[in-house]
């Protein structure tokens, strides 16, 4: 576990991590430029070589050649990176995430409106 001031161990980097990348993709373009694409998967490629956890960057960068980044749309972009992040929580033994949920757990908030 990790506390507020003090250095940031796996476990708060990743839950980091995951909140910037889930956000980006809520935010993404419906329509997005050949430039807007061409960043996205530059950004997820150097991410994947200076994620400061060596070990989760290893498995990130062959993931990513495994399953190649899908930027041609908001909606292609966060089922793709709700698909990758299902399989590092199963290779961390962690409950699968609904995909048919993932702009309202990072774009528009839970229809029960727990999040106003
Ligand atoms: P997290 O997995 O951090 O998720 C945060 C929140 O995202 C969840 O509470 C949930 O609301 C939501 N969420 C969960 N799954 C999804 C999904 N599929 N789509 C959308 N939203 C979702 N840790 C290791 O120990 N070993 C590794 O090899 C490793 N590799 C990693 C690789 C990357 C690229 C990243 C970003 C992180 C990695 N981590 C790794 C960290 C790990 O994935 C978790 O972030 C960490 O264990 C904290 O888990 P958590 O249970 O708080 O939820």
């Amino acid at each position: 576990a990790s506390r507020d001031g003090c250095p940031l161990d796996k476990v708060a980097l990743g839950r980091a991590t995951w909140g910037l990348l889930h956000t980006m993709a809520a935010f993404y373009e419906d329509n997005p430029s050949d430039n807007q694409k061409r960043d996205m998967k530059t950004f997820l490629e150097v991410l994947s070589r200076v994620y400061p956890c060596e070990h989760c960057a290893k498995d990130f960068r062959k993931d990513l050649k495994e399953h190649p980044a899908q930027v041609n749309s908001q909606y292609e972009f966060s089922q793709w990176l709700c698909k990758f992040h299902n399989r590092v929580n199963v290779k961390l033994g962690k409950t699968q995430f609904d995909c048919s949920k993932v702009n309202e757990r990072w774009r528009d908030g839970w229809l029960d409106g727990s999040c106003d």
